[in-house]
């Protein structure tokens, strides 16, 4: 953002599939408000149990610390009134209610800067990171490396057998696709292969 008179606030989305640098640029931005003396505050979903528990930490093992949530609002009721730059990872994780706590914290002055999937494991919309889209000024869309082809990968292709919208998982339960890798029907391919060999 360029040019901001007084204390008003924004919202900043950054978005895309795993393995893109969501996290990272997520740290980067805090980062850089923390080297301008900015009062920052994190927040992770309690869902989010992969590396460390007070921490956000990216694939590359960036990281910086956070605060647990259960549900967006509890980010209001834990935002000080000093806060200047509120940072969110892992939006996906929360409920729709995410665009209404970001909306209220950047009219509060704030800028808030959120990351998180743009699209399941199907390539459906994340409706509440497409919703944080619309009322935000800015948005990053970033892209993975496919591991199979090595084009820019949109796609979060899940390597295991499980139908759940969230499944929690990294390297070995999901890898990033292009548009021409990305197979949405492998995950259940993989359920109705596992639900056939129980059965015999
Ligand atoms: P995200 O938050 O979008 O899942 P991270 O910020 O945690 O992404 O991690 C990004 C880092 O992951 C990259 O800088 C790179 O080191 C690593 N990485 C692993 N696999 C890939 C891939 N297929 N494409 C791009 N980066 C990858
Ligand atoms: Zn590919």
């Amino acid at each position: 953002m360029d040019i901001v008179k007084g204390n008003m606030g924004w919202i900043e989305v950054v978005c895309g599939p795993m393995f893109s640098g969501k996290s990272e640029e997520l740290i980067r931005r805090l980062r850089r408000a923390q080297i301008a003396r900015q009062r920052v505050q994190i927040f992770k979903s309690v869902l989010d149990d992969r590396y460390a528990q007070q921490e956000i930490v990216s694939h590359s093992e960036a990281r910086i610390e956070a605060q647990i949530v259960s549900q967006a609002p509890d980010i209001l009721k834990q935002v000080d009134p000093r806060t200047e730059v509120v940072g969110i990872d892992e939006a996906h994780f929360f409920g729709m209610d995410l665009v209404e706590a970001a909306d209220q914290l950047a009219n509060l002055g704030k800028r808030v800067i959120v990351a998180g999937l743009e699209t399941d494991y199907l390539g459906r919309s994340f409706e509440q990171v497409s919703q944080l889209m619309t009322v935000a000024e800015e948005v990053t869309k970033l892209l993975a490396i496919c591991v199979r082809c090595g084009n820019p990968a949109k796609h979060t292709q899940r390597l295991v057998a499980s139908e759940e919208r969230i499944l929690v998982g990294a390297q070995t339960e999901y890898e990033a696709r292009c548009r021409r890798c990305f197979d949405p029907h492998l995950a259940a391919e993989k359920v109705a292969v596992s639900k056939q060999t129980a059965k015999t």
